[in-house]
């Protein structure tokens, strides 16, 4: 098996615990776990904050035992406010510097690791129109890539295929098509989509839209994939063991690609004991790519 294979959700999945971290890189050993992706965040984080993201003085040790267990890390740029796009837009000099450490410190994982993915969200920025949204996040990935570049790099920068709501109607990025018309818009090959298959599903269920199988230009700048589920009830970040999304055509036609499970260690928990939820969940992701 080629292609690299993990989950995201740390610190959650060992409670914030580094103690419990090692047990919890264990259980990825046993699952055979070959990636990891973490939310970076830099700066006062709250106690919501630092259950999401790797928190700065948890980086070092984090990443170091992540790599001494040969995954290789894929990192979510911060979620909360001031780094967001939007916020970029109002203020891009300001929001750079905010990004700086956390682009450092990709940037260091690539010298380390070798190619390394960030994966970024669009805006949604509901007072614009879906057009503009999309013109501005591929100037933002530009920017974040431009910054990157200053010293040599081996990063790729992606924008997240989210789901459609009606309440963000005009959000980028929730559509295949709007993905790929972001990317086209930047300069660079090194900027590509993070293909959600899941939150392509739910977009395509709001939006009355059949799944069809993607074709090669979309393919083409898919440089990294998130898995997981949709619930019975349409439960967004389910565990992939419903079979809802068509994993196969992902994980048998982007062979390099990474693939992140997205399994959220709280919807695990509605599900079953959280750890034995994760191991089942490699397991079906496993032998589906080997169907
Ligand atoms: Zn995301």
């Amino acid at each position: 098996m080629g292609a690299t294979l993990g989950n995201s959700g740390s610190p959650r999945w060992y409670d914030c615990d580094l103690q419990r971290f090692e047990e919890y890189l264990e259980l990825l050993s046993d699952c055979g776990a070959s990636g990891a992706e973490i939310v970076l965040h830099d700066g006062d984080a709250d106690e919501f904050t630092s259950r999401v993201h790797v928190v700065r003085e948890d980086w070092e040790p984090v990443i170091r035992r992540y790599r001494e267990r040969d995954l290789s890390v894929s990192v979510h740029g911060p979620l909360t406010p001031e780094f967001s796009p939007q916020r970029w837009r109002e203020e891009p000099d300001r929001t750079l510097k905010r990004y700086r450490p956390v682009l450092d410190q990709v940037r260091e994982l690539s010298r380390e690791q070798g190619p390394t993915n960030l994966v970024l969200h669009a805006i949604t920025d509901r007072s614009r129109t879906p057009g503009d949204n999309e013109r501005q996040t591929a100037r933002f990935l530009q920017a974040i890539l431009n910054e990157l570049e200053r010293t040599s790099s081996d990063v790729t920068v992606n924008v997240e295929l989210r789901a459609y709501r009606p309440d963000r109607a005009s959000a980028a990025a929730t559509t295949r098509a709007s993905a790929l018309r972001i990317v086209e818009q930047t300069e660079s090959n090194l900027i590509g989509i993070c293909w959600d298959l899941a939150h392509d599903l739910e977009s395509r269920i709001v939006l009355g839209n059949e799944w069809v199988e993607p074709d090669e230009q979309f393919l083409n700048r898919v440089r990294h994939v998130h898995l997981h589920d949709l619930g019975p009830e349409d439960e967004p970040h389910y565990p992939p063991l419903t079979g809802r999304v068509p994993l196969e055509s992902a994980l048998n036609r982007l062979d390099a690609v990474p693939a992140i499970m997205e399994v959220r260690w709280r919807m695990a928990e509605r599900v079953g004991e959280p750890w034995d939820v994760l191991r089942r969940s490699y397991r079906a992701v496993q032998d589906r790519r080997r169907s």
